[in-house]
C-alpha cells in the first residue's frame, strides 16, 4: 500500500530534504471561536454571537501578524505556516463581524501564498463553505478539519456548538474532499485535505468508523487528549478511568494514517517545534501555540533584537529539557514531565 502523505506536514518537506531548524512558524492568530468543544485546551474566548457589537479579537492586528510572518520569512527563512488550534483559525485579528475576521483571513492567505509560504490550516470547518474552499484550494494550503464523530447527536455535545454545525461542516467536508484531490507520487499518496479526531472517552469506539469514512481520498489522522484547559475540567466525561489514557494513545498509533500526529516526523519527534519557532496572538514567543503559558518564559518578540535569538532561546530550553526527559520528543504537552519545562528556561 501506498504510503499517505499530508502536504506541509514535517514528513512532507522531509521527502525532499527541505525540512529545517526554521521550516515552521506556528502563529497563533485568533482569540474567537464558535465552538465551546469539551476538549478544549486553550480556553479560547467563546460566544461569538455575543460580542460582535464591539470591536473583539487578538491583541496584533492582521497587519501586525502579516509583518511577523515576513520578518520570519526574511530572518528565518520558514517555509510554512502552522496554523494550529487557538480560536476558530479562520477568525484571526480584530473585528465586529464574522465577515470582518473571514476577510482578515483571507488577507494573510493572499499574503502567505503570494510570497510563495505554505500553510498547514487547522480548522473546526465551519466556515469552509464552498466559497472559501475555492479560494483555499487555489493557494498552497493544506487544511485539516477537526471531526470528533460523525453522529449529529455527539458532535454536537463534544463541540457544544450551534445546532446547523454537524451538517454545515459535514457539507462543507463532503465539498472539500471534491476540491481537493489526491495527488501521486511514486510511491506516495499526497493530500491536502485531512481529518483530525481527538480520541477521547465519549468516541472512542467511532475511531474505525471515522477513519473508514475518510477512505482513500481524506488522510485520517488521530490525537490523544493534552489535559489541562478545558479538558482537564471536563476530565470525567472525557477521560472516563485514569487507564484510559495508555488506551487512547494505543489507539492513535495503531490507527493514524501519519503514524501519530500531523506533525511527528519520521524519528517520532514533533516536526512543528523541532523545526520551527511559534508565536501568540499577542506577540509572545511559545514553546508551541497550544501552550500560551510558555509566553511568560520567552517574553515577547519586541523583546528580541531578531527573530533567530527568539529561535536559539526556545531551542536552547527545549534541548536542555529533552536531555533530561527524553520521552518529550514526540509531544511536550503530551509528556508526563511537561511540567518540569519552566526549569529549562532560566
Ligand atoms: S477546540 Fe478549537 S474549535 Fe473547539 S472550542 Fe477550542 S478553539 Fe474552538
Ligand atoms: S508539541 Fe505536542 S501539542 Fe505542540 S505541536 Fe507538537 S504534537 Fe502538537
Amino acid at each position: 500500500m501506498k504510503e499517505k502523505l499530508l502536504k506541509f506536514t514535517p514528513k512532507y518537506y522531509e521527502l525532499s530534504g527541505s525540512l529545517n531548524r526554521a521550516t515552521y512558524l506556528g502563529l497563533n492568530i485568533s482569540d474567537i471561536c464558535n465552538y465551546n468543544c469539551l476538549k478544549c485546551c486553550q480556553e479560547a474566548p467563546k460566544g461569538l454571537e455575543n460580542r460582535l457589537s464591539t470591536e473583539r479579537g487578538t491583541e496584533l492586528s492582521i497587519d501586525e501578524f502579516i509583518d511577523i510572518i515576513s520578518t520570519a520569512q526574511d530572518e528565518l527563512g520558514i517555509q510554512a505556516l502552522f496554523i494550529a488550534g487557538r480560536g476558530e483559525t479562520l477568525l484571526p485579528g480584530k473585528g465586529k463581524s464574522e465577515q470582518d475576521f473571514l476577510e482578515n483571513y483571507k488577507k494573510l492567505v493572499n499574503f502567505a501564498h503570494k510570497k510563495g509560504i505554505h500553510i498547514i490550516q487547522f480548522t473546526n470547518g465551519y466556515y469552509l463553505t464552498k466559497e472559501m474552499v475555492d479560494f483555499l484550494a487555489n493557494k498552497d494550503v493544506s487544511l485539516v478539519m477537526s471531526i470528533d464523530s460523525l453522529d449529529e447527536k455527539d458532535y454536537l455535545y463534544l463541540c457544544g456548538s450551534s445546532d446547523d454545525s454537524f451538517q454545515r461542516v459535514m457539507d462543507n467536508l463532503q465539498y472539500a474532499r471534491q476540491k481537493f484531490q489526491v495527488e501521486e507520487e511514486d510511491n506516495k499518496k499526497i493530500y491536502r485535505l485531512a481529518i483530525n479526531m481527538a480520541v477521547s472517552h465519549p468516541n472512542f469506539e467511532e475511531v474505525e468508523k471515522l477513519k473508514d469514512f475518510c477512505g482513500e481520498d481524506i488522510m485520517f489522522i488521530c490525537n490523544y487528549p493534552i489535559i489541562k484547559g478545558d479538558f482537564e475540567k471536563n476530565m470525567e466525561e472525557m477521560h472516563g478511568s485514569e487507564n484510559n489514557y495508555e488506551s487512547f494513545k494505543k489507539k492513535v498509533f495503531d490507527t493514524s494514517d501519519n503514524k501519530g500526529f500531523s506533525g511527528t516526523r519520521s524519528d517520532g519527534k514533533c516536526g512543528y517545534i523541532f523545526n520551527g519557532l511559534s508565536i501568540d496572538t499577542n506577540g509572545n514567543v511559545l514553546l508551541c501555540p497550544y501552550d500560551i503559558s510558555t509566553g511568560k518564559l520567552f517574553g515577547n518578540v519586541k523583546d528580541y533584537n531578531n527573530l533567530e535569538e527568539a529561535l536559539n532561546n526556545v531551542k536552547e530550553a527545549m534541548d536542555k529539557h529533552n536531555k533530561k526527559y527524553s520521552g518529550c520528543e514526540m509531544c511536550f504537552l503530551r509528556d508526563k514531565d511537561y511540567g518540569n519545562f519552566p526549569n529549562a528556561v532560566h
